[in-house]
C-alpha cells in the first residue's frame, strides 16, 4: 500500500530480484534459442528492471530504467509507458538490441517472482518507523504514511544502513581486523565502517584468513561504490547487491560480522527478517513491530537539506489529541485565554483575520482568529455560526482544524495558525524562485487527502478554491475557508441551494450553475480548478472572462488549456474533473487514488533529479 506496485509482477516471464548469473541459468535452461527474453528488478535503482536475453548463443542484459516522468526505457531507446509494452514494442523492432524479442522464458512452474531487497519489508518498514517515530497511532498514523511514504521511504533508505548489524560505525582498520578475527574466518565475513577523516566509509571482508579493506566512494550526485564498481543509491542496496556478486571484490560478501554493540533486539540472527535474498526469505511481519528502536525524527536529507515534514509540525494531530486537553474542549472559549495580535493575517467581507496566542492547559498555541466587523447583524452572526459549527465536527491534518469561537468585542471564530498563506499567493510570490513540479503535485496530493476525509462524512466545501488552501510550510497544505460548506443530511447526495449567492462561478460545476446542486462531486469540479491554479503558479483561472463567459465556454465544451510545464498526467485528471456529468465524474476517492499513484511514482526520482531538486531558496519565513 505504503509502496507502488512492481508494474511487472503479473508478467509470466519476470523473475524479480535475481541476479544476473540466475537469469543466465534460466536462460540456458530454456534453450538459448536466439530472441530468448526475460525481465528481472534491476537492483541498482529503485523501479528500474533489466531485460535478459540470448542472441547467438550469447546473453546480453540491458538495463530498463524508469523515467522521471513515470515512463520506462532502456537507454538511448524510446520511452514506454510500462516494461509490459517495451518487451511488446522490441518483440517487433530490435531497434538497437542484439535481435528482436522472440521467445519469452517464462518461469517454472513453482518458481515465483523473487521479493526484491525492498518490497518484502518496504510497508512495514514505513509503518513501524511513522509509529515510532512521530509517535501516531490509528488515522493520524494512516493518514501520515499516505501522504509521506515516498519521504519516509527515502529517509528509511539514506539511515537503514546505521540499523544493519554488519554496520559497525566509526572504529578503526584495526579494529575492524581484530573483530574479523575474532571467531571463525570464513570466506566472504564482512563489515563495514565508518571512515574518520571524511567521513566516507570502507568494506572490510575476509579471505583466505586474510582481511582486505575496500573504500567506498561517493560521487557528486551521493552514489555510493567500490573503486570501479557499480553505484547505487544507498549503501544497503550496495551490501545487499555485493551479496550476489563480488564486482570487483576478492569474493562476494557472505557472513555478517555483527556489531557488538548493536542494541540487544537487533542482535537475533537476521536482525530484520525478509531483508537480502536468503533462501528462508521470511518477511517482516506487523507482529514483530520492535526491529526498529526509538529514532530521532531526521531532518536531515541526503542532499543536506532540512526539511520539515507535515508530522514534524505542531498542526499534524489536533491540539485537543492530548487527552488533558480533551478535558476542557468545549465550542465556546475564554476571553482571558486568548491574546489577540494586531497583526491582520488577511482581510475579507466578515472582517479579517488575526495572529493570536491561545493558552491551553499545557501549552499555549498559535492561532489565526476570524474576527467579524463590529457592526454585528445578526445574519453575519449567525452565518459565522454555522462555519463554526462545520468546522467543529472535523478533524483531519489537511483541514484546517477550529479550536473554537469566542464571543467577546465581537464573534470571533478561532482556528490553528498556517502561516505560508493562501497557496495562489504563495505560487505566484516564488515564481522567480521555482516551485518544482513535484512540489506542487505534493500539495495537492494533500488537498485531495482532506476533500476526499470531508468526502467520506458527507460535507460539501462548495468554495474549494487555491486561495482557501493554506499552506503551513512549503511542504503542508491546509484546507480552509467552510463559510459556504454544508453537511449533507445521511440520505442526501447533494445539497440544493434555494437561492443563488455571491458565487465563485469560475470554480463551479454546471450542476451547481443550472441547478443549484451542490456535492462531493462538484468539489472534485472545483479541485480541478484548484489544480488548474495551482500548476499555474497562482494565476487566475479563465483569463478576462467573466463569470457568464465561462458557462457558455463549458457549455461548448471547451475546457481550460494546460499550463505550461504541467506534466500530462496532472492535466489528464484535471481533465476528469471537468467531466460535464456529475454521474461520470470521479469522486475524490479515485482522485486522490491517481494523484497519490503519480506522486509517488516522480517522488521516488525525482529529488536529485536534473532541473526538479528543490530549491532551498524557495522556503517559507
Ligand atoms: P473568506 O471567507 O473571506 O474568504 P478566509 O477564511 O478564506 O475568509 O480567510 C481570509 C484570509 O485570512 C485567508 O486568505 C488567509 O490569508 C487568512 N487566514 C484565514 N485562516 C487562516 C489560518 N488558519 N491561518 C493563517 N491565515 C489564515
Ligand atoms: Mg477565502
Amino acid at each position: 500500500m505504503a509502496s507502488m506496485p512492481d508494474a511487472a509482477a503479473h508478467l509470466p516471464f519476470y523473475y524479480g530480484s535475481i541476479a544476473r548469473s540466475e537469469a543466465e541459468e534460466y536462460l540456458k535452461l530454456a534453450g538459448m534459442s536466439d530472441g530468448l527474453f526475460l525481465l528481472r528488478q534491476c537492483l541498482r535503482s529503485l523501479g528500474g528492471y533489466v531485460l535478459s536475453m540470448v542472441c547467438n548463443l550469447q546473453f546480453y542484459h540491458y538495463a530498463i530504467e524508469r523515467q522521471m516522468n513515470g515512463t520506462y526505457a532502456i537507454a538511448g531507446g524510446k520511452a514506454h509507458c510500462g516494461p509490459e509494452e517495451l518487451c511488446e514494442f522490441y518483440s517487433k523492432d530490435a531497434d538497437g538490441l542484439c535481435c528482436t524479442l522472440r521467445k519469452p522464458c517464462n518461469r517454472p512452474s513453482g518458481v515465483e517472482p523473487q521479493p526484491g531487497v525492498f518490497d518484502n519489508m518496504r510497508d512495514n518498514m514505513v509503518r513501524e518507523y511513522v509509529r515510532q517515530t512521530w509517535k501516531l497511532e490509528g488515522d493520524a498514523l494512516e493518514q501520515a504514511i499516505i501522504s509521506q511514504a515516498p519521504q519516509v521511504e527515502k529517509l528509511i533508505a539514506t539511515t537503514a544502513h546505521e540499523r544493519m548489524p554488519w554496520y559497525h560505525g566509526n572504529i578503526t582498520r584495526d579494529e575492524a581486523e581484530r573483530r574479523l578475527y575474532s571467531g571463525a574466518q570464513p570466506d566472504g565475513k564482512f563489515l563495514l565502517r565508518e571512515r574518520k577523516e571524511n567521513g566516507a566509509y570502507a568494506l572490510s571482508l575476509v579471505y583466505g584468513k586474510t582481511v582486505y579493506h575496500y573504500r567506498i566512494d561517493q560521487d557528486k550526485s551521493g552514489k555510493y561504490s567500490i573503486p570501479e564498481g557499480t553505484k547505487f543509491d544507498t549503501l544497503w542496496q550496495l551490501v545487499e547487491y555485493l551479496k550476489l556478486k563480488p564486482d570487483g571484490l576478492i569474493f562476494y560478501l557472505r557472513e555478517t560480522c555483527s556489531n557488538p554493540n548493536m542494541p540487544g533486539e537487533l542482535m537475533s540472527p537476521s536482525p530484520i527478517p525478509g531483508l537480502g535474498l536468503s533462501p528462508s526469505g521470511g518477511s517482516l511481519s506487523s507482529t514483530n513491530p520492535s526491529f526498529l528502536y526509538p529514532v530521532q525524527p531526521l531532518l536531515l536529507w541526503q542532499t543536506g537539506q532540512s526539511r520539515l515534514l507535515p508530522m514534524d509540525t505542531s498542526v499534524y494531530e489536533s491540539p485537543y489529541s492530548d487527552p488533558e486537553e480533551l478535558k476542557d474542549k468545549k465550542l465556546f472559549l475564554k476571553r482571558d485565554h486568548l491574546m489577540i495580535d494586531e497583526m491582520e493575517l488577511g482581510a475579507g467581507n466578515f472582517g479579517c483575520v488575526k495572529k493570536g496566542v491561545y493558552k491551553m492547559r499545557k501549552k499555549q498555541i498559535d492561532v489565526a482568529i476570524k474576527v467579524l466587523k463590529s457592526n454585528n447583524e445578526k445574519t453575519v452572526k449567525d452565518e459565522m455560526m454555522k462555519e463554526a459549527q462545520i468546522m467543529h465536527q472535523l478533524d483531519n491534518p489537511y483541514i484546517v482544524r477550529m479550536i473554537g469561537v469566542c464571543e467577546a468585542e465581537s464573534l470571533m471564530l478561532v482556528m490553528e495558525m498556517a502561516s505560508g498563506g493562501p497557496l495562489n499567493k504563495f505560487l505566484a510570490s516564488k515564481k522567480d524562485v521555482h516551485i518544482t513540479g513535484s512540489n506542487i503535485v505534493e500539495l495537492m496530493h494533500q488537498v485531495s487527502m482532506g476533500m476526499k476525509y470531508l468526502e467520506e462524512k458527507n460535507f460539501v466545501h462548495r468554495d474549494l478554491a487555491a486561495r482557501n488552501v493554506l499552506l503551513v510550510n512549503q511542504h503542508y497544505a491546509k484546507i480552509s475557508d467552510f463559510g459556504l460548506s454544508k453537511a449533507l443530511g445521511a440520505d442526501d447526495s447533494y445539497y440544493k441551494a434555494r437561492t443563488a449567492g455571491k458565487w465563485p462561478l469560475k470554480w463551479y460545476a454546471p450542476e451547481c450553475i443550472l441547478y443549484h446542486k451542490f456535492s462531493s462531486k462538484s468539489d472534485v469540479w472545483s479541485y480541478g480548478v484548484t489544480m488548474w491554479e495551482a500548476f499555474s503558479y497562482g494565476q487566475k483561472p479563465y483569463k478576462k472572462m467573466k463569470g457568464p463567459e465561462v458557462i457558455s465556454f463549458i457549455e461548448q465544451g471547451k475546457r481550460m488549456d494546460c499550463p505550461t510545464d504541467c506534466p500530462a498526467e496532472m492535466y489528464a485528471l484535471m481533465q476528469q474533473c471537468w467531466t460535464y456529468k456529475w454521474e461520470e465524474r470521479p469522486g475524490f476517492s479515485s482522485v486522490e487514488n491517481i494523484i497519490r499513484s503519480y506522486y509517488y511514482s516522480i517522488a521516488t526520482k525525482t529529488e536529485n533529479g536534473p532541473g526538479t531538486a528543490d530549491n532551498s531558496k524557495a522556503t517559507l519565513p
